[in-house]
């Protein structure tokens, strides 16, 4: 560190000579020695010392203390007077510039010293005081946010400008008022007055928030919502001194939260609940219906002539029509009825303490009604007509996604026959039902009885139109009813644990078809095959699958298991485990109906599968509904970042392959392509492909 350089003013030849000596004898550095007040500021004004040792009588016109007080207009440095002897009136004038100490005649070394430095010190510290409060005012004015603090009486001592801007006074007039006169918070709701968050901090001697929903009454009128935190400030020896409160002004993010919230959940067109919505309103339905023993309905409505007039008359038109039918449905809910637009053409209704099944038949004739009489769109009219669906809690399912699967079902059955209509899941199990049951005890038996069948459906690379794999899709052959549908029974084996043996035959049934078409001219062919949650969650899973490999001699590359989202429900850490380990045998994993659970990608990067199948959902409107397309395409540019395939499910027309084609997802699985068919179906297909004139797959 440099020496401190002092500047001596002194006009006694002697005394400012021997000064000199001194202090360079306690090293300090003394470059000049003035006589004379004006040159002394002169001097200063050119080059500044770090001190001045300024004696109170100079000769001349200016003397020490009027020397002093010019130099402080310009300079901020520490100067000590010097004095011989004290009369009161000096004294009293030279306080006035607040020097940083006297040293007497004749001085002694220690006295110098001590004097000097304490001098220094003192200045130095009153510098940093200056700067900290520099900073501190800096701070303060350029933060967003309003500060505002009291001593531990309540009194302002401190207020920013946003604040006092949101208090709706100034500055002046907030400082040295009890806070409590300045700031006023109430509750949103109930208006009711909420504590005032910087006196509560200092009575509970703690850090405190606002609840959420505190509107700040401003004192010009303005009701403003804020969120704020009050801490307290504590003194050198830790007692609470104060507390102050940084809050601030929450009105922007309300609205666009608010919007987020709406848009997120609601359909723009129509302003209905979304899909989004009515499956979190069907699943809280549900989970109320569990617990009173209520009844829930979930139907399913689809317009039957929507696509000829959305792709004749333009889309324009289109939303006009959905609008409309939308009022209609709207005319004709019953209290307690939600409705929503699912996507596309499709609405659906969530019905809550159903009586009974006539409730919702009722219902649906009424919708049917008022959608039968013709709309008026550009001084014409037009019939679109409906199918619906209906599904019901308890008898149709036991969450929300299976009841509006099997309402959606339904609703398939119904354009099957021809459209304009409703009905039942139930109704739909086939010709003479069987109850649930003689279907367990069926089911029981129908593996040693060889009831069950895998049809295989193939997969398409939608760049090159080569089949790529099939999926296995079981079927029962039940000698009673006929054909039954997966969806009607794999429930039920789930529940009763019998999916375990017949989960297992699939996987071996399928492994060994697969090596069969490898062997026979499909060498590049996969197979997926579905696992149920219960299979997945079961102990065994690893080696079974590890023993069906060996036994049927398929590589593991060639197997997709296909799982859906909600295997994470279950066990995450034994669900990553077993994923981890499937892995490294080589298996694919894919995540089947994308788009219908959590659809979180988060999950999908956790458990490092190989492949998403986008959901039939999204597939079937994707090229007339935007909101789908964009849904599709966010998915896939996802996915791809991934490294994930992606797999579009149910493309039934050249229309939706292209919008799927064009999304750049990577494979295609559909009637278009193919359905599921028996394997000598499908082996006689690819024969027919390979021949020379080649017709597409049935
Ligand atoms: P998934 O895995 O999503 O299979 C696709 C379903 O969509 C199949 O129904 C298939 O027939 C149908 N599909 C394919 N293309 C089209 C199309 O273009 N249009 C329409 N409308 N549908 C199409 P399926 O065979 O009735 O199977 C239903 C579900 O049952 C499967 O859905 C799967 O979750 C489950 N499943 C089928 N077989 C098994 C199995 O062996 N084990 C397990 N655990 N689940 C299975
Ligand atoms: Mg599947
Ligand atoms: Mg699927």
């Amino acid at each position: 560190m440099p020496a401190t350089r002092i500047l001596v003013v002194e006009d006694q030849n002697i005394i400012a000579l021997d000064l000199q000596s001194r202090l360079t004898g306690l090293g300090y550095e003394v470059p000049v020695i003035l006589a004379r007040g004006e040159e002394a500021v002169l001097h200063c004004q050119a080059d500044l010392p770090d001190l001045i040792l300024m004696d109170i009588r100079l000769k001349g016109q200016v003397d020490g203390i009027q020397a002093a007080e010019r130099i402080r207009t310009f300079a901020d440095l520490p100067i000590i007077y010097l004095t011989a002897h004290s009369d009161d009136q000096t004294l009293a004038r030279a306080q006035q510039t607040e020097p940083h100490g006297y040293l007497l005649k004749p001085f002694e070394d220690r006295e110098l010293r001590l004097t000097i430095e304490i001098a220094l010190y003192k200045h130095r510290m009153e510098r940093q005081l200056r700067d900290n409060e520099r900073w501190l005012g800096a701070v303060l004015r350029g933060i967003g946010e309003g500060v505002i603090a009291s001593d531990v009486q309540g009194i302002v001592r401190l207020v920013n400008p946003v604040a006092a801007d949101l208090i709706g006074r100034s500055a002046a007039d907030v400082v040295g008022r009890p806070i409590a006169d300045v700031f006023t918070v109430v509750d949103a709701q109930t208006r009711a007055p909420l504590p005032n968050p910087l006196l509560q901090a200092i009575g509970e001697q703690k850090s405190v928030t606002l609840p959420e929903r505190a509107l700040l009454l401003s004192g010009d009128g303005r009701e403003i919502p804020i969120d704020d935190s009050a801490a307290l400030i504590h003194d050198s020896r830790s007692r609470i001194a104060g507390a102050v409160l940084v809050f601030r002004d929450i009105t922007e993010r309300l609205r666009t939260e608010q919007q987020l919230r709406h848009l997120a959940y609601h359909d723009e067109l129509t302003g209905l609940p979304n899909r989004a919505l009515f499956q979190i309103l069907t699943q809280r339905a549900v989970t109320e219906a569990q617990r009173s023993g209520g009844r829930v309905g979930v139907i399913f409505l689809d317009l039957d002539r929507f696509k000829m007039v959305n792709d004749s008359l333009g889309h324009s038109v289109g939303d006009r029509l959905l609008s409309a039918v939308a009022a209609r449905l709207s005319a004709v809910l019953p209290p307690g009825a939600m409705l929503a637009r699912f996507g596309g053409d499709e609405f659906t209704l969530l019905l809550e303490a159903l009586p009974g099944p006539e409730g919702a038949s009722g219902l649906s004739e009424r919708i049917l009604a008022a959608l039968a009489a013709p709309f008026e769109l550009i001084d014409q009219e037009f019939y679109v007509g409906a199918s619906i669906g209906i599904s019901l809690f308890p008898e149709d399912g036991s969450d929300a996604a299976t009841l509006i699967r099997n309402a959606d079902a339904a609703l398939y059955r119904v354009k099957d026959r021809g459209r304009n209509g409703y009905a039942f899941y139930q109704a739909e199990m086939n010709a003479g039902a069987l109850s649930r049951l003689a279907l367990e005890a069926q089911l029981r038996h129908a593996l040693e009885r060889g009831e069950f069948a895998l049809h295989y459906q193939p997969r398409v690379d939608l760049m090159s139109g080569h089949i790529r794999g099939v999926e296995a899709l079981i079927r029962w052959n039940q000698p009673e009813v006929g054909l039954i549908a997966p969806l009607q029974f794999l429930g039920l084996a789930e529940e009763t644990g019998l999916i375990l043996p017949i989960g297992a035959w699939v996987l071996e049934t399928a492994c060994r078809q697969a090596r069969t078409w490898r062997e026979t001219g499909l060498p590049d062919l996969r197979v997926a095959v579905n696992l149920s949650n219960r299979q997945f969650r079961h102990p065994d899973l690893i080696d079974t699958i590890a023993s069906i490999l060996a036994e049927t001699g398929l590589p593991a590359p060639a197997l997709e298991l296909e799982m859906t989202e909600t295997i994470v429900m279950h066990d995450r850490l034994d669900a990553i485990a077993k994923i981890k380990a499937l892995k490294q045998m080589g298996v694919r994993l894919a995540i089947d109906d994308f788009g219908t659970g959590y659809s979180s990608l988060e999950y999908i990067k956790l458990f490092q599968v190989d492949a998403l199948k986008i959901d039939r959902a999204f597939v079937r409107n994707a090229h007339v509904n935007k909101e789908d397309a964009a849904i599709i395409q966010a998915v896939v540019t996802l996915a791809h970042s991934l490294n994930l395939d992606v797999t579009a499910e149910g493309i039934e027309t050249p229309e939706q392959q292209l919008c799927m084609t064009t999304c750049l997802c990577d494979e295609g699985q559909g009637y278009l392509f193919g359905r599921p068919m028996t394997p000598e179906a499908f082996t006689q297909a690819m024969a027919q492909l390979a021949a020379p004139a080649s017709a597409p797959l049935a």
